[in-house]
């Protein structure tokens, strides 16, 4: 296969993976994948049963794609996070229901548990809500993640980057089930927060952890 095909074959099982895990559900949310000198990306409308390899349109750094294509409404918000994250090689935009959930709230998904730390600092942030498909929403999505792997988009939902494929889908099912465990914690009230001692250890270890790996 080209490598354009082993592009497209894995996009397709990804997308499937986000449904089946139930992060996406009928045509919301959409994947990319950073290609050439552009993106890989799903069709808009695009659902798990009618997404195919042929259906997936590439959109070039200029953000143009092919006559009669049809990338996601939301290709924008991919398009800016190639360009502003050097190290994103994918992308993963969920409307999962936790992460709306805390979205709605307006505010960043706070330290209360030391796997926050996964996303790179010591808080999920929430970026402002503004119209989908819309370039002030792409800007403020592709700020945030400038310094991490996820954030939550207000009154919408959540997106993350990573190096790879598998890891942008990883943390979108790791920032819902953070997201479920802080909704479950609020229920029995205010939940404590990590310090910033105890945010320096934190990173301190993952830092070790990886020298020995
Ligand atoms: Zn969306």
């Amino acid at each position: 296969m080209s490598d354009e095909q082993t592009a497209r074959s894995e996009l397709v099982a990804a997308y499937r993976q986000v449904a089946a895990l139930g992060l996406n559900q009928l045509a919301s949310g959409n994947l990319s994948v950073r290609f050439q000198a552009g993106m890989l990306i799903s069709p808009t409308g695009a659902s798990a049963e009618t997404l195919t390899e042929a259906g997936l349109v590439y959109v070039d750094g200029e953000g143009r794609w092919a006559a009669g294509a049809r990338p996601s409404s939301e290709w924008q918000m991919h398009t800016a996070i190639y360009r502003e994250v050097p190290g994103a090689n994918a992308v993963v935009h969920t409307h999962s229901d936790y992460c709306v959930a805390v979205a709605c709230q307006n505010r960043p998904l706070p330290g209360f548990h030391y796997l926050i730390g996964l996303f790179g600092g010591e808080d999920v942030p929430c970026v402002p809500y503004s119209t989908f498909g819309g370039e002030e929403l792409a800007e403020a999505a592709a700020a945030a993640l400038r310094h991490r792997k996820a954030c939550l988009l207000a009154n919408h939902g959540m997106i993350a980057q990573a190096s790879t494929l598998k890891g942008a889908v990883g943390l979108a099912q790791r920032l819902e089930i953070m997201c479920r465990q802080y909704v479950l914690a609020c229920q029995l009230g205010e939940p404590t927060l990590l310090t910033q001692t105890h945010w320096h250890e934190f990173f301190d270890r993952v830092t070790q952890a990886s020298y020995r790996n």
